[in-house]
């Protein structure tokens, strides 16, 4: 039987500079099924964007109740 040592090293984790942040909406309106219609994915700057695409699909559709998903890279280094 092989031993294993896990020893605990001390991490911070930080948004990688390199890649934005990318967002998304998704229609979760509807009474049995949720609509499930996403918008593209928005970059940071591009909120407003996404606003729209959401006020267009409430025009569009009647549908009022959005899930609004942000999804980033970080970096875990080791802490000395
Ligand atoms: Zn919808």
């Amino acid at each position: 039987m092989t031993r294993r040592i896990f020893r605990f090293v001390d991490y911070r984790v930080d948004p990688d500079p390199l890649a934005a942040l990318v967002m998304q909406a998704k229609c979760i309106s509807g009474d049995e099924a949720d609509c499930g219609e996403k918008s593209p994915e928005f970059s940071e700057d591009q909120q407003q964007d996404m606003t729209r695409w959401i006020a267009k699909h409430r025009a569009e559709k009647g549908h009022g109740r959005f899930e609004e998903t942000y999804r980033r890279i970080v970096v875990a280094t080791a802490k000395l």
